[in-house]
């Protein structure tokens, strides 16, 4: 194989920070690839509403911004493969990223995988995956029109979503483990005058119970320990979220729940990679910091290959 790489720039993640990071890499005129694995947007694609993007006051929906990221970043020349990333080998100059179709050559790396969203892990929940439960209500919820659903979780993407299913739900009932929600005041504030928005605190979900598909779920009380068994049509869990990250074991530093170590450049701890978005430690997990983190990622490979070719 030759020793000069096929590109300057290889993104592994298509989501607002890998496609931020492209739209500054290609304009700098840098050889681009971003490798997708499935969807280009990422998590984006599974919002509803994004109303705390700078730029947007009337709000805008997920996917069409995922749309025009990706316009923007193929008009200058970026280039897509869609194919799953199961090794990096970057300890020298010429960084090898090896996917399941092929393996590509690059001056650089940046890890932009995002992560993926917690599971419950209880009885039901794989069984009735796709057939009552879902981790996106911006992707199914109009399965649900008219229906009663519950969410469950009390940090922003709960609520967020949680708001979003009150649109297309007869009845939204969120259930939490604590009687105080982690979300931010507006989206609280919002849920409580929601009319068809209710709350069941201090419990937690045991058992996701159906014939087919959902039916109810058990559900019991951390305060009291009483168990109570409720009539739900649709379980939608937004328990948080964990990095995807097995792929970078022993090859690049991670902090212990699997995120990138980096810089504030979004170096990483082997020269020539860099990481951004929710797969960075530290990332608030907010799009615009998703977009900060990429362009910064792309900024700094721009500067390590100009310095490596001095
Ligand atoms: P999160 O903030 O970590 O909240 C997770 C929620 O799930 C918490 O309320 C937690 O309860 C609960 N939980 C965790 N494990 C559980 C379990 N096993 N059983 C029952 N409940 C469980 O996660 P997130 O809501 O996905 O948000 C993650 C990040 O993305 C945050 O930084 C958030 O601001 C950001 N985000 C922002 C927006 C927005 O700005 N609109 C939308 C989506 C996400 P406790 O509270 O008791 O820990």
């Amino acid at each position: 194989m030759s020793n000069e790489p096929e590109y300057d720039v290889i993104i592994v993640g298509g989501g607002a920070a890998g496609l931020s990071a492209a739209i500054y890499s290609v304009r700098a005129m840098l050889k681009t690839l971003v490798i997708e694995k499935l969807a280009l947007g990422g998590e984006i694609l599974k919002t509803g509403d994004i109303e705390n993007y700078p730029g947007f006051p009337e709000g805008i929906d997920g996917t069409s911004l995922a749309g025009l990221y990706e316009e923007q970043a193929r008009r200058f020349g970026t280039e897509f493969k869609y194919d799953t990333v199961v090794e990096l080998d970057v300890k020298n100059k010429l960084k090898r990223v090896v996917g399941d179709e092929r393996e590509y050559t690059s001056k650089t790396v940046i890890i932009a995988t995002g992560g993926e969203h917690n599971k419950l892990e209880i009885p039901g929940e794989e069984e009735f995956a796709g057939r009552g439960v879902s981790y996106c209500a911006t992707c199914d919820g109009n399965f649900f029109r008219d229906m009663d659903v519950v969410v469950v979780g009390g940090g922003d993407a709960a609520l967020d979503e949680g708001l979003y299913l009150t649109r297309l739900a007869k009845n939204v009932t969120v259930i939490h483990r604590r009687d105080t929600l982690r979300a931010s005041k507006i989206l609280q504030s919002r849920a409580f005058n929601t009319p068809n928005m209710n709350f069941i605190w201090d419990s937690i979900v045991e058992e996701i119970n159906g014939n087919g598909d959902v039916k109810s779920i058990k559900l019991r009380n951390l305060k009291t320990n009483s168990q109570q068994e409720l009539a739900t049509e649709g379980v939608f869990i937004y328990i948080g979220f964990h990095p995807v990250s097995d792929y970078l074991k022993d090859i690049i530093d991670l902090d212990p729940a699997g995120h990138v170590a980096t810089n504030l450049q979004m170096n990483t701890s082997v020269p020539g990679v860099f990481a951004a978005g929710d797969i960075r430690q530290f990332s608030d997990r907010q799009l615009g910091n998703a977009v900060g983190d990429g362009i910064a990622a792309a900024l700094s490979a721009y500067r390590y290959i100009q310095e490596e070719e001095i």
